[in-house]
Order: structure tokens, then sequence, then C-alpha cells
């Protein structure tokens, strides 16, 4: 059923608390973490516990999670205090955009410079 967690799926078992990973905030539908390979002095992934293979499927089926995910990057860039300076949300959707994890997720980056266009 759509959203339900995927045998296969790293992020829903990071969800489940069967794979490891540096929670920085969790609500009743978002989870935060640390990504294990930052590109930014912070980096965190903000994901909906619910399983959607990308950012537009989400939207489609759950708008209001993806508000939810938006909302907490937005808290992360607070607490970690890059707000101030400007940070960025990223959804790379697709394997031609980088997307290698098929849960959405948003990175938050940020805390240093970022370039635009991006590469
Ligand atoms: O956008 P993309 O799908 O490539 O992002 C997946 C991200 O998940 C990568 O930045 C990768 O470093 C991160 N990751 C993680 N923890 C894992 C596996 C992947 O933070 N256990």
């Amino acid at each position: 059923m759509a959203g339900e967690p995927q045998a296969d799926c790293l992020f829903c078992k990071i969800v489940a608390g069967e794979v490891p990973a540096t929670i920085v905030r969790e609500t009743e539908t978002v989870v935060a973490f640390r990504d294990i390979n930052p590109q930014a002095p912070t980096h965190v992934l903000v994901i909906p516990r619910a399983h959607y293979r990308d950012a537009a499927a989400l939207a489609a089926a759950e708008p209001q999670l993806v508000a939810d995910v938006v909302r907490e990057a937005g808290e992360v860039a607070a607490e970690e205090k890059v707000h101030g300076a400007g940070y960025r949300i990223v959804f790379n959707t697709g394997t031609g955009a980088g997307q290698t994890v098929f849960h959405a997720h948003a990175h938050l980056l940020g805390g240093r410079g970022l370039a635009w266009p991006p590469g």
C-alpha cells in the first residue's frame, strides 16, 4: 500500500531503528539525521516516515508531508545556526539527478558558501 514501509528500503530501516543514524530531530511524521557522507558542515537528511520513492510521489499522495519535511529542514537550519547565512534544501529526483536512495528525502546543506548553478 502507498506509504507503507518497504523491506528493502534503507531509510525505512532507519525510521524503524534497524539501521543506526545520528538523528537530530524527530516528529510524528518526519525523521532528520546527519548524512554519513556530508557535503557541507551541516548536511542533514529530512525524510518522511512514510515510504514514497521521491518528492513528487510524496507530494502527489500526501502533500502535507512535504510541508512537514520542509518545515523540519528549516527547524534544523535554525538549530544548527546556518539560517542566517542561508542554506539549501535539495530533493534529488531520479538517478540522473543523483538520487541513490528511493525513499523521498530532503538534503539540508549549510555552513559554507553554496554555488549556483549546482553541479
Ligand atoms: O539524494 P541521494 O539519494 O543521493 O541521497 C542519499 C544520501 O543518503 C546520500 O547523501 C548518502 O550519503 C546518504 N546516506 C546516509 N546514510 C546511509 C546511506 C546513505 O546518510 N546509511
